[in-house]
């Protein structure tokens, strides 16, 4: 079965051994990107002993400081959570978002983002996600083994790419340009903060929650490089009459 490029993103893990079960569970599944930010403890036998056959993918992770060193070429980015975040995130199920992550691999890297044991992901690592894949659970107990959340995922990869091929929905002709990288994104927000700050419309002092709702607009509209440019086109153009004035 071909591999999907597809990056499986581990935000500072606590127990080495959910590592180890976790490069198990995406082994089985086919799939071989493995990411790392700050693990509390690694590398450890605990990880080691938890991924079996599967130390090679342990190997091969990469090991990153930051959430921003990890999404390194990375287009789509999708978060996982046990509980629903609110705030305009666009929430799919692990079968919805295989087939998101299927259509959009094969035109640029897609990362998905797993949480710490204890509190899950961060608004500020929510902040770079285009959508939110919750595993539906029992309303008394959601929050699932961060391996066993990541077998989940993988197993709905494996299984859809064994199908037919997907049809693209009605109207949604082929991409003619590669969606923008996390990398373009920020290059937008910082450019929109920029410019509002210039405008006098986001006062540095009190920002309030603006940044966060354009960030979760532009995060779930799927916007591509040619788009980018646009908006940033449009912010320079602001900037320049501001100048003039
Ligand atoms: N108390 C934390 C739970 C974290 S569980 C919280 O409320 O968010 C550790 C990680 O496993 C989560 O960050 C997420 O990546 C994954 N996970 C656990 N249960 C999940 C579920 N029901 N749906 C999606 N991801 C889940």
């Amino acid at each position: 079965m071909d591999s999907v490029d597809v990056r499986f993103v581990l935000v500072e893990t606590s127990h080495p051994g959910n590592i180890g079960g976790a490069a198990r569970a995406m082994k089985n599944m086919c799939l071989d990107q493995l990411a790392l930010v700050n693990p509390n403890r690694y590398p450890s036998a605990d990880a080691t002993s938890r991924a079996s056959g599967a130390d090679d993918i342990l190997m091969n992770a990469s090991l990153h400081e930051t959430l921003d060193q990890a999404l390194e070429g990375c287009a789509l980015v999708v978060g996982t959570s046990a509980r629903p975040r609110g705030l305009y995130i666009p929430e799919l199920t692990p079968k919805q978002c295989a087939e998101k992550i299927l259509l959009e691999a094969h035109q640029g890297k897609v990362a998905v983002l797993f949480g710490r044991e204890d509190s899950g992901l961060s608004n500020g690592e929510l902040d770079r996600c285009n959508m939110l894949m919750r595993i539906p659970t029992s309303q008394d107990y959601s929050s699932l083994n961060l391996a066993a959340a990541v077998q989940v995922l993988a197993y709905e990869l494996m299984v859809q790419r064994g199908e037919a091929p997907l049809q693209r929905p009605i109207g949604d002709e082929e991409r003619r340009h590669p969606l923008a990288s996390a990398n373009e994104m920020e290059g937008l927000f910082n450019h929109i903060e920029q410019t509002i700050i210039a405008t006098e419309f986001l006062d540095p002092q009190n920002p309030r929650q603006v940044m966060r709702r354009l960030r979760r607009l532009f995060n779930r509209a799927d916007v591509d490089r040619n788009e980018i440019n646009i908006l940033r086109g449009i912010l320079t153009s602001v900037r320049t009459s501001l100048d003039k004035v």
